[in-house]
């Protein structure tokens, strides 16, 4: 006896779409998430976040639709619950407040996105830097504005937060651009195929337009960025374009390069995933219904290969079909049928991509740090004793873990794993997925204790 037909982690785009539609089809749902409200990153907070239209934009509020349409739905929604352990038989088991529980379903469906991907350089660890994520993530929750801040690095994302802040009032002082010509030229290759997305190349067109009709200066090709604290607090940030070498005093350094789907999970459970030299990341090995080796484990949304939110929303809802195939609610011909749409959805959403990837793949010095720049912040341990280790004894980055303890604070790798990747590469090794055991967030001795053996709450 489960407790449903189908346990959805990560109640972003993805997750709220396929738990609607599962539950129109009248599965049993239950839908798991860390944060207190269904949004995900995108739509974060959307619920009751009533007076940001003016600056967070119309693509946010948008998200309004599948939150509202989740809490009509019967779908059993559990928020403020971090989900730490998937055992074989499928039993989910998840933390609040301290206290761990176990729910258990005939499916499961890892709905958990995307994080930001780490961007090392010397500094990155002081406060006062952060990533634009995390700036995004207080505008959006708790209306904090980033003020007199610099965002540095590349990607979509630090455009989007450059024009949510000069719209909230409060403009960066400048944005530092790592993309280069070589970038666009080699992007280039991809822009016919990305034309299949054109309302999304539509909209990052507008967003260049409006910062630059702001003012905010921007610099492109910048390299060897620095941060370095003054007495008076302030951030001394520097960084090279060309020969020129440019510094700018400013309380806040927002960094971004790209996101990177959310593995830890899918890793645990020991899921086949292959390295992707595009994303420079590792991504889960799935079929075109998100299907996992484990028939009974889907992958939908960032977590499988970063796609952004309406391909999330179609991938969710693509799984969806495959487990009420599998549940033999419909068959082979209704499942292909019921998914042309959303395929079509997903091909479209999916064809700007390559184009995205080329345009700001991240540069070498971020994805293989050197000299004494942090990788490992939890341990504080720096390139320089990453690349000794390495070049000494020849090892790999399970021995780099275990004799650097590199991976082994409590970010349990999210921030050191893949700039650890790089630097193997940068030294001619082989890309070698890291383990992940549980719990894959961090809980404490107590709660694991007090779980033991209780039996699961069935709804
Ligand atoms: C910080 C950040 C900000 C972003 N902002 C934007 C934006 O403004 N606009 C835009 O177009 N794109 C944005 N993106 C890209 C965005 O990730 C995708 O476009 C889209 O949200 C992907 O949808 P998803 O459903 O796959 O995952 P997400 O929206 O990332 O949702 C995943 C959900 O899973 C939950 N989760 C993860 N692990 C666990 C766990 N162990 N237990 C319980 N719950 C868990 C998370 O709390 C999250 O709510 C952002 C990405 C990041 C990392």
């Amino acid at each position: 006896m489960t407790d449903a037909d189908l346990i959805i982690i990560g109640a972003g785009p993805a997750g709220m779409a396929a738990a609607i539609s599962a539950s129109e089809a009248g599965a049993k749902v239950i839908l798991l998430d860390e944060q207190q409200s269904a949004g995900g990153q995108i739509y974060r907070n959307v619920g009751s976040n009533h007076d940001g239209r003016s600056f967070l934009g119309e693509e946010y509020f948008e998200g309004l639709k599948l939150v509202e349409a989740l809490s009509r739905s019967n779908v059993k929604c559990e928020f403020g619950t971090t989900v730490w352990r998937i055992e074989d038989d499928l039993r989910v088991v998840w933390s609040r407040d301290g206290v761990s529980n176990i729910s258990s379903a005939r499916h499961v469906l890892l709905a958990t996105g995307a994080q930001e991907r780490p961007a090392p350089f010397p500094g990155w660890e002081l406060p006062g830097v952060m990533t634009a994520g995390a700036a995004q993530i207080l505008m959006k929750s708790s209306r904090l504005l980033a003020k007199d801040a610099v965002l540095a690095g590349s990607g979509p994302l630090l455009y989007l937060v450059a024009v949510q802040l000069i719209k909230a009032g409060t403009p960066p002082i400048a944005i530092v651009e790592t993309q280069t010509m070589k970038n666009a030229f080699k992007a280039s290759r991809y822009l016919p195929r990305a034309m299949l997305a054109s309302k999304m190349l539509a909209k990052g067109m507008e967003l260049l337009r409006y910062i630059r009709k702001s003012g905010v200066s921007r610099y492109t090709s910048a390299k060897d960025f620095q941060a370095v604290q003054n007495d008076d607090g302030q951030l001394t940030f520097s960084f090279r374009t060309r020969k020129r070498v440019h510094q700018l005093v400013t309380p806040l350094v927002l960094s971004h390069q790209g996101v990177v789907s959310s593995t830890h999970i899918s890793r645990s459970l020991g899921l086949a995933h292959e390295w992707n030299l595009s994303q420079q990341a590792f991504l889960p090995i799935v079929d075109k219904w998100g299907r996992t080796k484990n028939s009974r484990i889907h992958i939908a949304g960032d977590g499988a290969g970063i796609g952004g939110a309406r391909a999330a929303i179609a991938s969710g809802r693509i799984a969806v079909l495959d487990m009420l195939f599998q549940l033999g609610k419909l068959s082979d011909d209704q499942r292909n049928q019921s998914s042309t749409a959303d395929r079509a959805l997903l091909r479209q959403s999916l064809a700007i991509r390559p184009f995205l990837d080329a345009l700001y793949y991240p540069p070498k010095e971020i994805l293989a740090p050197s000299g004494e720049t942090l990788v490992c912040r939890c341990e504080e341990i720096g390139a320089s004793t990453i690349r000794q280790t390495l070049n000494q004894s020849g090892l790999g980055p399970r021995q780099i873990k275990s004799s650097t303890r590199s991976g082994m604070g409590p970010c349990q790798g999210r921030m050191c794993e893949l700039p650890i990747q790089g630097i193997l590469s940068s030294c001619g090794k082989k890309h070698l997925l890291p383990k992940v055991r549980t719990p894959i967030k961090p809980i404490s001795l107590g709660e694991l204790a007090s779980l033991a053996e209780r039996p699961s709450t069935k709804s």
